[in-house]
């Protein structure tokens, strides 16, 4: 794939065979060394109908479904602008929620191993069933596919405030709960409130850097302080909702003339029976996903409460892989676009009404994780911003989840990060090993990179000092 560097962190692929719009990949050169599959994808992604202004990569960039993991793809509406379930992907609204507990380090006064062994005790994990709430039936769970984590605080699940520094306010307009098939439901119902298989985490971490003071003391942030950062999302249900719309999709495609350059784009317009079916389950399964974040805090304050007299605040709660009808401006005209962000995070500008009010004049929290063995990042959305307003996600994969498990076993893992001074809460060896700090870029290139191309900017450095994995 040719790369144009544009500008330093900043690279175009030309249109070639049938692309709509030119690639723009957001990267160091290094980044990008081993990049060459997804950027095919970046390139695929830049011929689906309506897209606008261009196929966007960010600098955590890897391979995914279709569209590249880090891929940001706007559509127009009124152009016969496609969703794409693959644009999302298949955990919707797999997403990070970051607390920020009422002590620093020394204020846990060894009371760390304490509150990890009730963490693991208390959040559950892994593949398959298993939630910290058990739900009455399928009328609960409909009232979690409309009400996100709105029900959730409303059955004493959490506090208000949780709800206005959650994206959206907390629940998505718009879900359509008669999109989501019987065997969604099914997986559904025996997992709210669980972290799933080993990507996701519930980690403890301490702020070791802050690089804006002022946006920092607006987050709630300062040096030393304690943190909980919870990264999961809609778990079987929102699998099962992909599946289901990726195949009506591949079938109903034909229908209006779409061809695409590889299956797992399947899409059809935005403005269809398909197109809103997906888009009704999708926000269905974003609603479960922050209600399941919204769950697992809960369960994460009460053993912090229990025993440290700890209180941890919500920071903030952001999506990374979602579709969302915003309005943009286009070649200086402002459009109704299908905003995919796969493995990208929305940065709200400072300023941006959608934003809570005490955070508006900052720019919307930015939630990077990078690995259980180095860091995390906290970042914040800036005025000018590209990609429709929109970051990184993460560190991104370098090794696939087999490679990884072959460097090193789960136990030695283990043992190291336990030598370094983070203790471990694992489910699974594999998947433990899976997840080796190795089988990820360098974090803190990925943020760079992100600061540097004018997408955000860094505000402060988490380190870990406890994880529990799926
Ligand atoms: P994804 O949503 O693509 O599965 O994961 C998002 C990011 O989470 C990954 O790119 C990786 O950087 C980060 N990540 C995965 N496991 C851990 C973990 O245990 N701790 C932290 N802090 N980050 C992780
Ligand atoms: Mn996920
Ligand atoms: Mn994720």
């Amino acid at each position: 794939m040719e790369l144009v560097e544009e500008r330093p962190y900043r690279f175009r692929i030309d249109p070639h065979d049938g692309m709509r719009v030119p690639g723009v990949v957001f990267a160091s050169r290094d980044l990008l060394s081993d990049a060459e599959q997804s950027l095919e994808q970046v390139a695929n992604v830049a011929t689906l109908p309506g897209i606008v202004s261009a196929s966007y990569a960010m600098p955590d960039i890897h391979w995914g479904y279709g569209f590249p993991i880090g891929g940001v793809a706007a559509t127009a509406v009124d152009a016969g602008g496609v969703v794409s379930p693959g644009g999302v992907g298949f955990d919707i609204s797999c997403g990070v929620r970051l607390l920020a507990a009422d002590c620093d380090r020394q204020g846990l006064r060894g009371m760390l191993p304490a509150i990890m062994d009730g963490l693991g005790r208390r959040i559950p994990r892994g593949a398959g069933p298993g939630g910290v709430w058990r739900l009455s039936g399928q009328e609960e769970l409909e009232r979690i596919l409309r009400g996100g984590s709105r029900y959730a605080v409303e059955q004493g699940h959490g506090e208000e405030r949780d709800l206005t520094r959650c994206e959206d306010g907390g629940a998505v307009a718009d879900a359509d709960v008669t999109q989501v098939s019987e065997r969604a439901r099914e997986r559904g119902l025996v997992q709210v409130g669980s972290l799933g298989s080993a990507n996701h985490f519930l980690e403890v971490q301490e702020v070791a850097e802050v690089y804006d003071e002022p946006v920092a003391t607006a987050f709630g942030l300062a040096r030393g302080q304690v943190c909980v950062m919870i990264h999961c999302g809609s778990r079987g249900l929102g699998h099962q909702i992909c599946t289901d719309h990726v195949r009506l999709m591949d079938r109903a495609m034909n229908r209006y003339g779409i061809t695409v350059p590889d299956r797992q784009l399947a899409c059809t317009p935005v403005d269809s029976p398909e197109g809103r079916a997906y888009l009704g389950a999708m926000a269905a399964a974003a609603n479960y996903g922050r209600a399941n974040r919204q769950l697992l805090s809960d369960a994460a304050r009460g053993v912090f409460r229990r025993v440290a007299g700890v209180r941890l605040s919500l920071v903030y709660d952001v999506s990374h892989n979602l579709a969302k009808m915003e309005t943009h401006t286009v070649d200086g005209t402002p459009r109704l676009l299908c905003v995919h962000r796969k493995g990208a995070t929305r940065a709200f500008p400072p300023g941006h009404p959608e934003l809570p009010e005490d955070l508006r004049d900052f720019g919307q929290p930015v939630l990077i994780p990078g690995t259980m063995g180095t860091a995390s990042y906290v970042l914040a959305g800036v005025p000018v911003g590209d990609a429709f307003h929109s970051a990184c996600h993460g560190a991104g994969r370098t090794l696939s989840r087999h490679r990884a498990a072959r460097t090193v076993t789960g136990r030695e893992l283990r043992a190291r990060l336990e030598r370094a001074g983070i203790a471990v809460r694992p489910k699974s060896w594999r998947g433990l090993a899976e997840e080796t700090p190795e089988a990820y870029k360098d974090v803190s290139a990925v943020v760079a990179a992100t600061e540097a191309a004018g997408l955000s900017r860094t505000v402060a450095r988490l380190v870990p000092l406890g994880v529990v994995k799926g």
